[in-house]
């Protein structure tokens, strides 16, 4: 869906450059081309979580779980940073990285709640890495909530480790409930940004006014990809709404870069948007810091 259909008029196929995102030679990408399957890390974990179509903080924090260097009481009291190793939740036992994510009676009931029938058998008798590297090498749909496993299991270990923190920290204590809808939530979040891309946008008149929307779904896709395809959606519609002038605000720096840049682009979503900028109106292409407020509407008409 992505991919732009051909044009007659556009240019002959061309010889590019696939692993770079601009579609550039450079060395550092034909050297990891070449030596990225050769590297062998001793343990398949490390590609397990590194790979996880996650953010990279909650990666980390899986990276510390499964390493057990998380901040749990038992770790601190080990390192002398408080007097008890005993689990603030329960106050039975050490609180350990598998006590604190999956034992404890509060993460146990939960889990209890979210998991698919077929991964309860073993579930609670495994030991931290089998059940990390278990749990995250399943990518089965979970048959109620239509989401990958592993990031449901990435996404919901994350909040309960947040959660525990919240409470030992700042004396804030959020329900079961709570936890887990923000796990689905964000693990949502998460597989739909890996599912489908989408793009939108919006047209302002130079007093800020809305004019008319717009929005894609466009599949698989990069950032890159995704901005120069809103930026092409954009103008079509501007130009078919009869606007003679317009300024197209992005706060993606590359794609604005490659629209403006003068070469004959690799890219048929920049020579479609550079073939529609030469047509009878006059257009401007913006880039928008994204810590600046994007309100301002730069053009004289609209
Ligand atoms: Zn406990």
């Amino acid at each position: 869906m992505n991919i732009k259909c051909p044009d007659p008029i556009d240019e002959e196929d061309q010889c590019i450059w696939r692993w770079t995102p601009k579609h550039n030679f450079e060395l550092k990408s034909a050297y990891s081309t070449m030596v990225g399957s050769l590297w062998a890390p001793k343990q398949p974990i490390w590609i397990i979580i590194w790979s996880l179509k996650v953010p990279q903080r909650v990666r980390l924090f899986l990276w510390i779980a499964y390493q057990q260097k998380l901040m749990t009481n038992g770790e601190r009291c080990c390192r002398h940073f408080s007097s008890s190793p005993r689990c603030s939740d329960c106050s039975s036992y050490t609180e350990t990285v598998i006590h604190a994510l999956r034992d404890c009676n509060v993460t146990h009931r939960l889990w209890l709640q979210i998991l698919p029938a077929t991964l309860t058998r073993h579930f609670f008798s495994m030991n931290l890495h089998t059940w990390f590297s278990c749990n995250l090498s399943t990518n089965f749909l979970h048959p109620v909530l239509k989401l990958s496993w592993n990031i449901l299991f990435a996404s919901l270990t994350w909040q309960l480790w947040k959660r525990r923190n919240n409470f030992v920290f700042n004396n804030i204590s959020s329900s079961e409930t709570d936890t887990i809808n923000h796990g689905i939530t964000w693990a949502k979040y998460y597989y739909g940004i890996t599912c489908k891309g989408t793009i939108g946008g919006l047209i302002r008149d130079d007093n800020g006014v809305w004019l008319i929307g717009f929005a894609k779904v466009i599949g698989h896709s990069s950032s890159l990809q995704a901005e120069l395809w809103a930026t092409l959606e954009g103008m079509k519609l501007a130009w078919e709404q009869g606007y003679p002038r317009v300024v197209v605000q992005s706060n993606c720096k590359q794609a604005v870069e490659l629209i403006r840049s003068l070469d004959l682009s690799t890219f048929s979503l920049v020579r479609a948007i550079n073939r529609l900028r030469h047509l009878n109106w006059l257009t401007e292409i913006v880039w928008i810091p994204r810590s600046k407020p994007t309100c301002r509407c730069l053009s004289k008409d609209s």
